[in-house]
């Protein structure tokens, strides 16, 4: 395991549960962040450096001064919607930052990166569970910002020698069991945290995008993992990095699916509280179905999920006011 590792976005909901992850493993985490999203309160487990990944002197000094072996890399501009509406901001940003990173690890002389990528560069898969060799067709903007990345990753790789995980995130969800990290979206847009808000009667009605999908029960089925699973996912990746593997993408869920109503009920039988909801239309640009095959994550990291929906609803539930859950062990 490196001893030191920069942490693009360290200050950002995966990011910080992945920080306390490496601090656990016995590895420093130094988070790089320009704070635009993130969360300056959300790094306790290592120094903070802000920054913006553009400014690759900036992300240089920050290598140099703290003698990071490897990297991170999970700061981006992470909202669908968003990126539809602001195409050129995720361009800029989520490339932009990639350029500047891998200028100055080049520079520094660093091979090692475990990147942040997503589910969303398969777009809308042709069978189910996804596997990684599957044809990557994002469908928006962020989805193909992700791709560029992987491809930018692997590009170095041949040019320069930079050994990558890149791991795709289905779901992330949940927070931290002990409840020092969690999730604080400003907006929040994921379905988990609006029906926990709604449960508490701090949020309006959960409006559930389709009901008339062809799933069992008519709403979308995800794969949602727990951020803590996630986190440790990363500090294997790392781990492999160091042992010499070689470069490889790999899906990060739990392989089992779950509709927006069962998320709705586990959400009742854990809080105890009803989540109001309101049928709408589909969401442009939502597939009705995604869960992963995460054969690939096993064999290569060791890697299995500990936590269930009912562990994930159940931590993040006090973020979402529901004060008086407690995590159960
Ligand atoms: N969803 C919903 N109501 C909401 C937000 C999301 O019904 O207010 C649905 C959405 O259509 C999708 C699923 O919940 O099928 C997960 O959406 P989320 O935005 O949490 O994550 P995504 O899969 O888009 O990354």
């Amino acid at each position: 395991m490196p001893k030191t590792v920069l942490v693009t976005g360290g200050a950002g909901y995966i990011g910080s549960h992945c920080c306390k992850a490496l601090a656990e493993a016995g590895c420093i985490p130094v988070t790089f962040d320009n704070l635009s999203r993130g969360h300056a309160d959300a790094v306790k487990w290592g120094p903070l450096v802000r920054g913006d990944l553009r400014d690759r002197a900036a992300v240089l000094a920050a290598l140099r001064a703290h003698r990071a072996e490897a990297v991170i890399h999970f700061a981006a501009l992470a909202y669908v919607g968003e990126s539809v509406a602001e195409p050129q901001a995720y361009y800029d940003n989520n490339l932009g930052g990639m350029i500047g990173l891998l200028g100055a690890m080049q520079a520094a002389g660093l091979t090692q990166i475990v990147f942040s990528s997503s589910c969303a560069t398969y777009g809308t898969p042709d069978r189910l569970p996804i596997s990684e060799d599957m044809p990557q067709a994002p469908i928006n903007p962020y989805g193909r910002t992700k791709l560029v990345c992987e491809w930018m990753l692997r590009d170095a790789g041949v040019a320069w020698g930079l050994r990558h995980v890149a791991l795709r995130y289905f779901n992330a969800a949940g927070a931290d069991p002990a409840g020092e990290a969690g999730e604080r979206h400003d907006p929040e847009t994921h379905v988990l945290p609006l029906a926990l808000l709604a449960a508490s009667g701090k949020g309006g009605p959960l409006r559930i995008f389709g009901t008339d999908y062809p799933t069992p029960d008519g709403t979308c089925i995800r794969d949602y993992i727990h951020v803590t699973d996630l986190a440790r996912a990363h500090v294997r990746a790392l781990d492999y990095l160091a042992g010499a593997g070689e470069s490889v993408a790999l899906n990060l869920g739990t392989g089992q699916g779950a509709s927006v109503r069962e998320v709705v009920s586990m959400i009742e039988r854990v809080t105890g509280r009803a989540v109001p909801v309101l049928e709408e239309p589909r969401r442009p640009g939502d597939p009705a179905a995604l869960y992963a095959d995460i054969a690939r994550a096993g064999a290569v990291l060791d890697f299995r999920p500990e936590f269930g929906l009912e562990r994930i609803v159940a931590d993040a539930a006090p973020w979402f006011g529901h004060g008086d859950i407690k995590a159960g062990p």
